[in-house]
């Protein structure tokens, strides 16, 4: 009767655990420094949040990516890793 209603956004089903809010922030702080070190080096970083994947790192002239992890089980680490993905494409774009 109130077709409306239907396109109100409901929280998905079965993803009740997921609580973290979708901001564009990395949950990690580590994580979140070195992505901003990303974006300083003309380094593109987006956001395609699944399940698993909080977004990636990307260098477009190489078409090369950097796939950032939403929980991952040692930050310290995958911050490094991003750093190292930075260095090599640092000036590409
Ligand atoms: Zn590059």
């Amino acid at each position: 009767m109130a077709p409306a209603l239907k396109n109100r956004s409901a929280p998905r089903e079965g993803s009740r655990r997921t609580t973290m809010p979708l901001g564009d922030k990395h949950p990690k702080k580590d994580v979140e420094t070195a992505l901003k070190r990303a974006e300083k080096a003309g380094l593109k970083v987006t956001r395609k949040q699944n399940r698993h994947n909080w977004g990636a790192v990307l260098c477009c002239p190489c078409n090369d990516s950097f796939t950032v992890h939403c929980t991952p089980q040692n930050p310290g680490r995958e911050a490094k890793k991003i750093d190292g993905f930075t260095n090599n494409h640092r000036g590409h774009a």
